[in-house]
């Protein structure tokens, strides 16, 4: 037993020596750190030995897509031929008819809401108050939001995540106006008052650490998103910033790796097409809004250029041709 006590002399002062017991990792990404938007970018160009030590896994990521029926062909195949098909797990489809061809299709999850059809803010609140009750019953350590019309660099996505800690508080994503948005604030007072507050655009895609989701609970969780939406008649994005950013006061961390088609996305650097971790695009024919990058196909081929990412990052996909292949 002598020996046994010197083992155990030996592990202390391993551990001792090893600092990380004495000096635990400060938390990174602290959302109160003014640097944070440098932070969120940042994440790409942080070394491997800095990473937390419980690595995470695209299984602890919950994407939910929302989508309407009239997109489930012209939208949504394209993305379960697509980036889908790497995360079908973790990827579940909230929208707002049967569709007995898409159901069929192989692995999707597909959720119906029974929310309205209608393009109105209470029918996208209702897909945003199932999205979070699902994310909160599936015990998964990351929300994501994101539109039909978003592609997402998987890749991307969990080096992001991975450089913060689901149990912080922590709201990512880009806001689409360069101020915050003000409302009457009809939750903690009578709305004579006014709040200011960012919000991450929903167009872009968010994703909400489930520390924070938690937190959300009294203003999000069972038809409660939906009270809170109507209270401050905002659509489902600002309602979610509203909850966060005003109610809770956890700020949001804006990054710039998230893209919408309110932007101009040809501007992206083609170089650093495959580095951003949300992608979009919108209006065809002579308003055409898409990333800038060659390759697999042309524009007729693949308006979208969503193809055309892929292949780049799945170049052994059956359906890539074959030159860009390994
Ligand atoms: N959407 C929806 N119901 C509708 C219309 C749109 O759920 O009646 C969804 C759509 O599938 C997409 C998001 O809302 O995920 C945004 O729609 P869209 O891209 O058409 O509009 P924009 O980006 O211009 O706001
Ligand atoms: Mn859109």
């Amino acid at each position: 037993s002598i020996y046994l006590f010197f083992f155990v002399c030996v592990c202390v002062v391993a551990l001792l020596l090893d600092g990380s017991f004495i000096h635990p990792l400060p938390p990174r990404g602290r959302p109160e750190d003014p640097q944070r938007m440098l932070e969120g970018d940042a994440a790409h160009a942080r070394s491997p030995g800095s990473r937390s030590k419980d690595s995470l896994d695209l299984r602890d990521i919950f994407i939910a897509v929302k989508t309407t029926r009239k997109y489930h062909k012209s939208r949504l195949q394209l993305l379960s031929q697509t980036w889908v098909s790497k995360a079908k797990e973790q990827t579940f489809i909230f929208t707002d008819g049967e569709d007995k061809e898409l159901r069929h299709k192989a692995g999707l999850n597909i959720i119906n809401t029974n929310c309205s059809a209608a393009h109105t803010r209470q029918a996208l609140c209702c897909k945003m108050s199932v999205e979070y009750d699902k994310f909160i019953e599936s015990q998964k350590k990351w929300f994501c939001h994101m539109d039909d019309d978003n592609y997402v660099i998987l890749p991307s996505l969990l080096e992001l995540l991975s450089s913060y800690s689901h149990t912080q508080d922590v709201y990512l994503g880009r806001p689409s106006l360069d101020h915050p948005i003000e409302a009457a604030e009809r939750v903690k007072s009578d709305g004579s008052v006014s709040v200011k507050f960012w919000f991450a655009t929903g167009g872009a895609g968010f994703c909400i650490s489930r520390g924070l989701a938690l937190k959300m609970s009294p203003w999000a969780s069972l038809g409660n998103f939906i009270t809170t939406a109507e209270k401050i008649r905002l659509p489902d994005d600002c309602t979610v910033g509203y909850i966060i950013e005003a109610l809770l006061e956890v700020p949001l961390t804006h990054t710039g790796l998230f893209h919408s088609h309110l932007e101009n996305l040809q501007r992206l650097p083609t170089d650093n097409i495959l580095k951003q971790v949300t992608l979009s695009y919108g209006g065809f024919e002579n308003r055409r809004n898409v990333v800038s990058v060659g390759g697999a196909f042309s524009l007729a081929e693949d308006p979208t250029r969503f193809k055309t990412v892929h292949c780049l990052l799945y170049p052994d996909t059956e359906w890539c041709p074959r030159k860009t292949r390994h």
